[in-house]
């Protein structure tokens, strides 16, 4: 039942609506799924934040129409190939990727009228398969070998677009139209969010998009004076490449978190690297722990690479000192990986069940 009529509503709803929810300014319809992408909210974390005396704010990227960050990379790669003139209408994408890029590729070339094709490694679940194909996409799940082999499945998708009209490989690892997103949407926001009061930022990598692109533009914004960690978990290479000055290791062993860690100097991180200040390693143990904290404490259902982000976000506010505003991303959610995370069997197979406080177990459900 309406207590306001509506034009009184509508003439009100930059303060407060009748129900008690305050409403921000109106920024009017967008235009289909691309539209809806980017302009997420910026979570002040306060439990954290209390904690350290600092503001800790985390950036919703979950909130994105495809469910994750990945979403703004994928636009950014798309048009970059249309604006070259590298695709017609009715072309078709294609991409090696295992998550979050295939998902944001394939509800944005179902909304711009493009076929979609991804390869994957054949040890991926059926779950992300299927997602994947009832989202129109084509896929080919492949052996799983190293870089290396020609028959991995970035060469595959390379080779596929090679022998295919109207076709592009939108090579998200090396395509710098990734990191551009962050150039011009990612760090802009935050910096505006935050009315230029940032002085630490930090998150992992994947392809590294999302650090390359942010510190660029917050190291120019703020005259160098916002402070850009890398976030690395176990079996990364990059966080002793950047705290050795440039010593790239052989990748060994590995992390319980998805999207992340990598095995070498991207081009989109290459440009960049030289701009972050520092690095974190974040063991899983802590990682999975702040995922159970998060949903106690927030009420924030995310994913383990969010919750890495988080404690990197912790740890730098703790070296910057009281009264200073850090920043990172929230990624995605949990729900893709909720039989893994809130799973008893999972945790122990894992060696991470000992890693959840006690008093948070009772999220174990699985
Ligand atoms: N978290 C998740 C869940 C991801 O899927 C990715 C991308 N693989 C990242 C973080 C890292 O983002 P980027 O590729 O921009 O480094």
């Amino acid at each position: 039942m309406f207590r306001f009529g509506l034009r009184r509503f509508a003439t009100a709803a930059e303060a407060a609506s009748p129900y008690g929810i305050k409403v921000s300014k109106a920024q009017g319809s967008v235009n289909g799924f691309v539209g809806a992408i980017g302009n997420t909210p910026l979570i002040r974390l306060s439990r954290l934040s209390e904690e350290t005396g600092c503001d800790i704010y985390g950036k919703a990227e979950f909130m994105n129409p495809g469910g994750s960050i990945k979403d703004r990379a994928a636009l950014y790669v798309v048009k970059d190939a249309e604006e070259k003139g590298l695709i017609k209408p009715g072309g078709t994408i294609v991409e090696g990727t295992a998550g979050n890029t295939g998902i944001g590729l394939a509800h944005v070339c179902r909304s711009k009228g493009y076929k979609c094709v991804i390869y994957m490694p054949n040890t991926q679940s059926q779950g992300k398969i299927d997602l994947l194909r009832l989202l129109g996409a084509e896929v080919f799940p492949v052996p799983a070998v190293a870089f290396e082999n020609p028959e991995n499945y970035n060469h595959q998708a390379k080779r596929h677009a090679e022998k295919t009209e109207n076709s592009v490989w939108t090579n998200q690892f090396d395509n710098v139209a990734n990191r551009r997103a962050h150039i011009e949407t990612t760090g802009p926001e935050i910096w505006a969010q935050l009315g230029g009061k940032l002085d630490g930022f930090t998150c992992a990598t994947g392809t590294g998009g999302t650090l390359a692109g942010v510190t660029r533009y917050l190291k120019e914004v703020s005259d160098g004076r916002t402070e850009c960690w890398l976030a690395d978990p176990p079996g990364s290479v990059l966080f002793s490449y950047i705290t050795s000055g440039g010593k790239l290791n052989e990748r060994t062993g590995g992390s319980i978190t998805e999207g992340i860690g990598q095995g070498r100097v991207t081009d989109n991180l290459k440009p960049e690297i030289k701009l972050i200040n520092n690095a974190l390693h974040i063991s899983d143990e802590k990682s999975i722990a702040m995922v159970y904290r998060l949903l106690d404490e927030e009420g924030l259902y995310m994913g383990a690479s969010s919750a890495l982000n988080v404690v990197a976000a912790y740890e730098l506010a703790q070296k910057l000192g009281p009264g200073k505003s850090v920043a990172t991303i929230l990624c995605d959610g949990a729900y893709r990986y909720a039989d893994r995370l809130f799973s008893k069997k999972w945790l122990d197979s894992k060696g991470l069940y000992e890693a959840i406080p006690e008093h948070l177990r009772k999220y174990i459900v699985l």
